[in-house]
């Protein structure tokens, strides 16, 4: 019998845990998963909860009755360290043993990297963030805003759809001054392909928002933010995705890894420790974090893990990077991107009115049936 522990519960480790427990259905093995939060909080939906589109109700759910129900034992607490030579999970709430081990923690937001930021800056990667910046939109009256994000992000999607929304919500009131938007890449959401790319510097260029790119984020200030080249922006509103970073209850297996990501074959497995396996944001990939690469890695990384247990000569599942996912561009439409990450096929960009219906669609599936929780399917989000 093997003692597998799933550490992080969100895209990733409730798609590894689901789909272990029918991996070793009839088994005699034990799965134990450990966040430490109760709250799974389904981060595609942050700008409509920031922008008061959606109550938080609807894109959370609650992790301990999703457990009880899918018989996973789940252990609320906080990893704090691992070690991989003893093979113990160190919490809050004392240490654990393991057997095999699945570490999808995703990332930390690394606020501090950026001086200001923690203060001046908002983003809507958390619950907390976007609900602080609902918060401020209340009182805000309007002047030059700053979107964007900072060096090091990995998830660029959901800066696009705030300086949308921001638009949406001037354009309301009247207000017609520039968002300036800022990103460090060399061309405008390069990893999503030309299509995309051109696509948004039309929207942006139509909608009154001004790129500056390629740039990093020196400081963030009351009221500007000041850019590595010497620019410096004003700004009344400052919404930037912070850089991000491994968490730091990882950092005993990142190795050398600079920024504390966890290197992997395309088999999920760690190149360092065979009996650990990594999925999500907290792998070290090149290129965007997704919910949707989150999930895929999850499945390649259950499988193998499985096929470990089993003694199993079969083939290793391999996992092939590749984003998917629908950027909501208000008025009814939505742009859907796919595009394989380690080679120029399969792009596709297309815009229409059926993909910001299938996004609400897939949101509401997710958070409020049980068929996902149930089968942990993996979906473009
Ligand atoms: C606003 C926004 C919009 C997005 N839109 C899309 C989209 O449209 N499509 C898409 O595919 N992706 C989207 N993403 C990206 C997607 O949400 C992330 O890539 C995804 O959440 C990563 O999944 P994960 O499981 O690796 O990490 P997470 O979902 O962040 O889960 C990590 C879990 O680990 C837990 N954890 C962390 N540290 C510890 C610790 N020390 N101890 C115990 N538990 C810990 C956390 O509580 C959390 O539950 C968006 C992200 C944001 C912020």
């Amino acid at each position: 019998m093997a003692k597998t522990v799933i550490l992080g519960s969100g895209f990733a480790g409730l798609t590894a845990a689901v789909r272990l427990k029918r991996r070793l259905r009839g088994e005699d093995h034990e799965i134990l998963v450990i966040d430490r939060s109760t709250t799974f909080v389904y981060r595609p939906s942050l700008v409509l909860v920031a922008f008061g589109h959606k109550p938080v109700r609807d894109v959370t759910f609650d992790l301990t009755a999703t457990y009880r129900r899918l018989r996973i034992p789940f252990l609320h607490t906080e990893v704090q360290e691992v070690d991989p030579e003893s093979k113990t999970v160190v919490t809050s709430t004392g240490p654990i043993a393991y057997d095999k081990l699945i570490v999808a923690m995703g990332e930390k937001l690394a606020v501090e990297e950026v001086p200001g930021m923690a203060d001046y800056g908002h983003n809507v990667c958390s619950l907390s963030g976007a609900i602080r910046l609902r918060e401020a939109l209340k009182t805000w009256s309007g002047g030059p805003a700053v979107i964007g994000w900072s060096q090091f992000v990995q998830t660029g999607g959901p800066a696009f759809e705030v300086a949308v929304e921001l638009r949406r919500w001037m354009t309301k009131r009247g207000w017609g001054t520039p968002i300036h938007f800022i990103d460090p890449l060399p061309k405008i959401w390069a990893p999503a392909g030309s299509a995309a790319s051109t696509f948004m510097q039309q929207l942006f260029d139509d909608r009154n928002i001004v790129r500056h790119g390629p740039v990093q984020v020196q400081a963030v200030e009351r009221d500007r933010v000041v850019l590595t080249n010497g620019d410096v922006l004003p700004s009344t509103l400052t919404i930037v995705t912070p850089p991000f970073r491994g968490v730091e209850a990882q950092r005993s297996l990142a190795g050398t890894n600079k920024r504390d990501w966890l290197e992997t074959g395309r088999d999920m497995q760690s190149v360092q420790f065979p009996d650990i396996y990594v999925a999500g944001s907290a792998t070290a990939f090149e290129g965007p974090k997704q919910a949707h690469t989150a999930m895929l890695q999850a499945e390649v990384a259950v499988d193998n893990l499985a096929a470990d247990l089993h003694h199993a000569a079969d083939a290793r599942r391999q996992y092939a990077h590749e984003m998917s996912c629908v950027l909501d561009l208000g008025q009814g439409q939505g742009l859907f991107v796919k595009k394989s990450l380690w080679t120029d096929e399969h792009q596709v960009a297309r815009v229409g009115r059926q993909w910001p219906v299938a996004k609400a669609a897939l949101a509401y599936a997710y958070v409020k049936t049980p068929v996902f929780k149930r089968w942990g399917f993996s979906v473009p989000q």
